[in-house]
């Protein structure tokens, strides 16, 4: 059983969304900057927790406290407060949602941050600093913080910088949930950003890509993909294009089968073995999971044994 967390950072700014979709910024008590530069890779996260409201006489069987990773999807610009993107599950699993327990939570509220951003889905930690493909970045609902923060940090050392070598797929079940939308619209106008917001259920009006996030990578929409996102046609391969995706287990699954008859290499060890990928292969597909559900089901056979035969008759071409 969990124990109380001591309190540590204050809710400083909430702006809600969606009835379940809020962005949250939380100032910590202390950051132990250790030098003058960043003090984080944007696409890493910290660890946030809040504890459980224990009345007295009362005989909870649950948790006392709960904590889980967020992505940071502020810039390491930004020294003293962290900011995150958060969706309220619908489903929770455990006993003790965070979200749950969070969302009743009021500027001036006082939580618990581990303030020690962790983590490699950075562009260093997967194609490099150095790479000049474009990187495809795919993200479902709050799977964006990550590139809102790699987006952020560019345009925050140079407000002049281009940022033409990056692409950000934005899915949402309706235009509301497009969180970021203006920032991203102005990166694109101004600094040369590939912003393609998604929407899975449009209503009228909506004039931007129709579908999900990952639907980008259809085998049967590619014309329209490449068009949406710059590309010559044909371009949406790997010696131009390394893809980052954030998100829920689907859609990184969706992604990844989605580029295998263009021969895009996943960054996961075990699925490279069940797809047959030589060790001397880059990868080019990387992503952060938000959940825990396998991406692809290595157990299935026929599945495997179809995506193997793609992804290899794609690499002898
Ligand atoms: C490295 C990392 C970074 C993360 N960053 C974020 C983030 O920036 N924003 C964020 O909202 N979540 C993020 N998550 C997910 C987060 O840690 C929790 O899993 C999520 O908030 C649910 O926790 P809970 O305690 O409320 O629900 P739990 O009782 O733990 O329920 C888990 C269920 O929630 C679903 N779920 C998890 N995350 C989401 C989500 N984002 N949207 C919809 N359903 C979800 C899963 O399918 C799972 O079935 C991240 C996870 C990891 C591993």
């Amino acid at each position: 059983m969990a124990k109380l967390l001591d309190y540590n950072a204050t809710l400083v700014a909430r702006e809600d969304l969606e009835p379940t979709l809020s962005i949250f910024r939380l100032r910590p008590d202390v950051i132990e900057h250790k030098t003058e530069g960043p003090w984080f890779v944007p696409g890493q996260y910290v660890t946030i927790g809040i504890n459980r409201e224990v009345k007295e006489g009362e005989d909870d069987p649950r948790p006392h406290s709960v904590r889980r990773p967020m992505s940071i999807a502020s810039p390491p610009e930004d020294r003293d407060e962290l900011e995150f993107y958060i969706r309220k599950v619908g489903e929770p699993e455990s006993d003790l949602p965070l979200t749950h327990q969070m969302w009743p939570i009021k500027v001036g509220d006082r939580m618990y941050c581990r303030a020690v951003p962790t983590g490699h889905f950075t562009v260093e930690g997967t194609v490099g600093l150095e790479d000049t493909r474009l990187k495809l970045c795919i993200a479902a609902g709050t799977g964006l913080a990550p590139f809102v923060s790699i987006a952020r940090s560019r345009v925050r050392r140079d407000p002049k910088a281009r940022l033409d070598d990056l692409a950000i797929v934005h899915g949402a079940s309706y235009p509301t949930g497009l969180g970021y939308r203006a920032e991203l619209e102005r990166y694109a106008a101004e600094n040369g950003l590939r912003y393609v917001p998604a929407v899975s259920r449009p209503g009228e009006g909506w004039r931007g890509w129709r579908g999900r996030a990952e639907s980008i990578c259809e085998v049967a929409r590619r014309a329209e993909a490449e068009d949406a996102l710059g590309l010559r046609t044909g371009e949406l391969r790997p010696d131009k294009v390394a893809v980052l995706i954030c998100g829920l287990n689907g859609t990184i699954a969706n992604t990844i089968t989605g580029l295998l008859d263009r021969g895009f290499i996943p960054d996961n060890r075990k699925l490279r073995r069940g797809l047959e990928i030589e060790d001397d292969r880059p990868a080019t597909v990387f992503w952060e999971q938000y959940d825990n559900t396998p991406v692809i089901d290595l157990k299935d056979a026929a599945l495997v044994a179809e995506l193997r035969r793609t992804l290899h008759a794609a690499l002898a071409r």
